[in-house]
């Protein structure tokens, strides 16, 4: 039987992609798959959103696991497709031996559970949530603190469209913070915002910078939206996605171990997603900080140490 606690705290990235699925010759080597991400540690399986990415993760999951049954944790970011899509194609949720937790926030007008069932309604996908084999336990949270297992879990709502969480792990070899979708505080999408007068909204935007920077601090691994390069951002304020340098800049304040880029837009090439790298080491270098810094790549293993 295949064991999970013998097995060292890792990371691994199944969709690194925003927007839309990109396959093709150009996004070989850091995939076309959208956002889900897979943590292995302290006897849990935890996924983080199910993009497209979440189909070849159930495939892993059904090869390793074969007749024992799979059973593991979902955090939802929020309900934009790119982050629920894969779901329908997670072959573990149809097999009667498995258990998922399903959990993520009420969205503004929509509560949790509808927003995971409504995609797999008529006429949008012949098979309705309800009619999965698995038993599929979906519980909207409602604590910004909670726990999976021995793992605890701290969210905190971020700057994009709507609802949207940003979860920070914390498993007894480090701690992961996950905020695939953020815009910087530049562009404030809070509802409150509309009512708040220039001097307002800057000194809103100052305190939830400061707020997000004290969630992140010393985190040893950040996978962070860094969508668009400085220039494409410019003509995207307001889209809800952050760029190279301001994902660098957090990074560096909040005194993060490894920043791993992601949310890479849908134009971006392999070849664009080199030279977003060497954009950000150059940054830092000339801060003159120390930070690892990569693109997140379809398929990568991020193993944690104590
Ligand atoms: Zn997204
Ligand atoms: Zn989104």
């Amino acid at each position: 039987m295949p064991s999970v606690s013998a097995s060292p705290t890792r990371l691994k990235f199944w969709g690194t992609r925003g927007s839309i699925s990109v396959p093709g010759q150009g996004t070989l080597r850091y995939g076309g798959n959208t956002t889900c991400v897979e943590l292995r540690a302290d006897d849990e399986i935890i996924v983080l959103d199910a993009g497209s990415g979440i189909r070849p993760l159930g495939l892993a999951l059904e090869k390793e696991f074969k007749s024992q049954p799979i059973k593991l944790s979902l955090l939802i970011t929020h309900a934009h497709w790119d982050h629920i899509q894969g779901l329908p194609f997670f072959a573990p949720a149809y097999e009667k031996k498995n258990e998922i937790r399903v959990r993520g926030y009420d969205g503004v007008d929509m509560g949790f559970g509808e927003i995971m069932a409504e995609p797999m309604k008529a006429p949008f996908f012949p098979i309705a949530m309800r009619e999965l084999s698995a038993t599929i336990d979906i519980k909207k949270l409602t604590e910004m603190e909670f726990s999976a297992g021995k793992v605890q879990v701290r969210a905190r709502f971020v700057n994009h469209p709507g609802v949207c969480a940003g979860y920070r792990l914390f498993t007894s070899a480090g701690s992961i913070a996950f905020l695939p979708d953020h815009e910087p505080y530049r562009f404030l999408h809070a509802a409150k915002a509309n009512d708040l007068s220039p001097e307002e909204a800057k000194q809103t935007a100052t305190e939830e910078r400061i707020g997000l920077v004290e969630f992140l601090q010393g985190s040893d691994i950040l996978i962070l939206d860094a969508q668009y390069t400085d220039a494409e951002y410019e003509n995207h304020v307001g889209w809800g996605h952050g760029s190279v340098s301001s994902a660098v800049l957090l990074a560096l304040d909040a005194k993060v171990r490894r920043l791993l880029l992601f949310h890479h837009d849908p134009s971006h090439d392999d070849g664009m997603l080199d030279a977003i790298v060497d954009d950000a080491r150059q940054l830092i270098r000339e801060r003159g900080k120390h930070l690892e810094v990569d693109s997140a790549r379809e398929g990568e293993e991020v193993v944690l140490s104590n």
